[in-house]
């Protein structure tokens, strides 16, 4: 998204009718020059076929350009009062494992044996893809030393989860990772792999999940603003049927994505809330502007701006080319002054 083209949250505002006036200063702001630019380009892409015609398939439509969903009258999930529903409890066993710690887990010391148990059924999906029900025993010995019972703990599922890891895994990889809906999860495993699961139930799991993918999360954050070259971009991306942006930080090692329903700077200063050294590397887009002078504006981008001044006509050409072109001498100078060598420019 360069300055001097369209941006596409605005020329789907305009169609629909429901431009704001936070949109038209921002548009009215800019240069004479490049506002008559972009007039020109507005003209031209509300005369062209870009609107998405009855047959276009949704996931051909950018996010941008659907509608934003009518809110919701009813709350989401059982009514109050409607009987909860749990996971059925599994009719079979088809193996069973011991667990019993050597030692005190706090001291060390050694445990008198007690004798007593309690059981806990995980479900799991192992590599063969049959569900698979395990009974885990666990002993609940007693120190001296620390005066408490205590228990090991079950690797292979997370606390109180009667999904395994795999299952856990395979499902939020479906849905966050390929973009599967709930609904149709919940088919493939109670059908396919004949592992009863509820939507509610997996969104509970995710929750649970995520809590344990935090600090994974975070630390990828932290590899981000401390490495030397960052790239950043965001596109639109849909939250309950409304235009929210999916920004992305990415160096050749870590890539770190947020999604917020802002656009503008206050999204990236969350982002950049630590102190940070990178050189950010981005499209014309006007939010990164803020970040200068530790930002470097994207080769190609350059690149293919300038290539489309041939096909403008000459009056419009001066208006387009001042704000990207002003840029070229400060990427010589950059240039010439990195250490580094320039990865994706
Ligand atoms: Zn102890």
């Amino acid at each position: 998204m360069t300055p001097a083209s369209l941006d596409p949250a605005f020329l789907a505002a305009f169609r629909a009718g429901t431009l704001t006036e936070d949109q038209a200063d921002l548009f009215l702001n800019r240069d004479p020059l490049e506002v008559r630019f972009l007039l020109l380009q507005l003209s031209a892409a509300i005369a062209g076929s870009g609107q998405p015609g009855p047959h276009t398939p949704s996931g051909s439509v950018p996010p941008y350009l659907k509608p934003s969903a009518k809110s919701r009258s009813a709350k989401v999930g059982a009514q109050p009062g409607h009987p909860g529903h749990t996971r059925p409890t599994p009719t079979r066993i088809d193996r069973r494992e011991t667990h019993q710690l050597p030692a005190c887990p706090c001291c060390h010391g050694p445990l008198q044996r007690t004798g007593r148990t309690r059981t806990r059924l995980v479900e799991d999906l192992p590599d063969d893809l049959r569900s698979e029900v395990v009974e885990h025993t666990i002993h609940r010995d007693w120190c001296p030393a620390c005066r408490k019972q205590v228990e090991p703990t079950v690797p292979d599922a997370l606390p109180k989860c009667t999904l395994g890891h795999s299952a856990v895994a395979l499902a939020a990889w479906l849905h966050y990772g390929l973009g599967t809906t709930t609904r149709q999860i919940v088919d493939v495993f109670n059908g396919h792999l004949q592992l009863k699961v509820s939507e509610g139930g997996l969104t509970e799991i995710w929750h649970r999940l995520a809590a344990v993918l935090t600090p994974w999360y975070e630390q990828i954050h932290r590899e981000c603003l401390a490495a030397s070259v960052l790239h950043a971009d965001e596109t639109g991306w849909r939250v309950k049927g409304h235009t929210w942006w999916l920004w992305c930080a990415t160096t050749p090692a870590s890539t770190y994505y947020w999604i917020d329903d802002n656009r503008g700077h206050d999204s990236l200063n969350q982002f950049f809330a630590e102190e940070f050294a990178v050189v950010l590397v981005t499209d014309f887009w006007r939010a990164y502007d803020a970040f200068a002078p530790r930002s470097q504006k994207c080769w190609a981008h350059l690149l293919r701006d300038v290539a489309a001044l041939d096909d403008r006509p000459s009056e419009s050409r001066a208006a387009f080319a001042p704000p990207d072109l002003a840029n070229v001498d400060f990427l010589g100078s950059r240039i010439t002054t990195r250490r580094e060598p320039a990865t994706g420019l």
